[in-house]
């Protein structure tokens, strides 16, 4: 409507710009609904070690759309961000993947972390910090068990302001690291400024690993910087074996990717925990040599 007093602009709004307007409309007010309606899931990919062990996981979020089905992130991720919903969003998410692992912990699951991606405008809001320390004292989990996930480019945007947040809550023991790196505009000054603990090589640095010498002196020049900087470096969407390899030999501690899992809803990523659980507790009663199998 705005658009008919704009005079020569109103013959460019298209039927196809109107179709793709109706549709975001359409996405952004089911959207405000979709945590009370209960849309809202988190699935859960594992981080694992060099000997394919779990160390951790990532709580990936979905939206199960009551007509679409399930929806990806990437298909709606931006919307919540332009309309401020990823707010209460990202508040759900914290939450529940806090409430979550605690749930893991009490049913004798040791996962040593979750990581949660948090964007741009979570970050900026002044009570961000206010919000996660809630998830972690109303879940009882552990600080150091949850991991937040920032991007270099949601951090340039007040890096002073991002810099006290991040310090505050490390003080209280959450852990800081940065996604899809290798993406944005990283030094090595710049990035000792942060107060972080672990570098997340992007996923398109990893694809073509094998292929690309490129790619693989990238990968080699993100973990020595990690190494320098006195932080972890985890490698993102690890596909194939020798992918696997290349990495451990250049030093990669932490890993995730398909090859290892796929994000899963938290029912079976709890099978998961089972089975290692249990084949640990069958590999210690061989090496203690106790044991009877049950
Ligand atoms: P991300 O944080 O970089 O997450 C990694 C993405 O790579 C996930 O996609 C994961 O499913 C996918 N992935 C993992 N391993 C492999 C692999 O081996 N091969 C391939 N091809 N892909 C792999 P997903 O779950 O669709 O999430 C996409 C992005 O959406 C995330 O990228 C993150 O930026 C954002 N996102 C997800 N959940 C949340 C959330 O709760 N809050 C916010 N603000 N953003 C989120
Ligand atoms: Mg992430
Ligand atoms: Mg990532
Ligand atoms: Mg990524």
């Amino acid at each position: 409507a705005a658009k008919e007093n704009g005079g020569g602009n109103y013959r460019f709004f298209t039927e196809e710009m109107n179709r793709q307007a109706l549709h975001r409309m359409q996405m952004e007010s089911h959207l405000r609904k979709a945590i009370g309606n209960n849309e809202l899931l988190l699935y859960y990919q594992p981080f694992v070690d060099r000997a394919s062990r779990i160390v951790g996981m990532e709580a990936l979020i979905r939206w199960h759309h009551p007509e679409l089905g399930l929806i990806l992130p990437a298909d709606f991720i931006r919307i919540t961000e332009d309309t401020g919903i990823i707010v209460p969003v990202g508040r759900w998410v914290l939450a529940t993947a806090c409430n979550q692992v605690r749930a893991w912990h009490d049913m004798g699951f040791d996962t040593p972390f979750v990581s949660v991606n948090i964007s741009a405008r979570q970050l900026q809001e002044s009570d961000f910090e206010q919000t996660v320390l809630q998830a972690i004292d109303e879940s009882g989990l552990p600080p150091a068990c949850l991991n937040l996930e920032v991007t270099e480019s949601s951090m340039i945007q007040n890096p002073e302001a991002c810099i006290a947040k991040m310090q505050h809550l490390r003080s209280r023991g959450v852990r800081f690291s940065i996604d899809d790196f290798g993406t944005g505009y990283s030094s090595l000054s710049y990035l000792k400024r942060f107060p972080i603990d672990a570098l997340k090589i992007d996923r398109s640095f990893v694809s073509d690993l094998m292929k690309s010498k490129g790619d693989q002196e990238i990968v080699k020049t993100i973990i020595s910087m990690a190494r320098n900087l006195n932080i972890d470096a985890v490698a993102e969407g690890v596909e194939t074996q020798a992918q696997m390899e290349f990495l451990i030999r250049c030093g990669c501690d932490t890993m995730q990717g398909y090859l290892f899992a796929r994000p899963l809803p938290a029912e079976q990523f709890a099978d998961l925990l089972e089975r290692q659980k249990h084949r640990e507790s069958s590999g210690q009663a061989k090496n203690t040599g106790q044991g009877s199998d049950v």
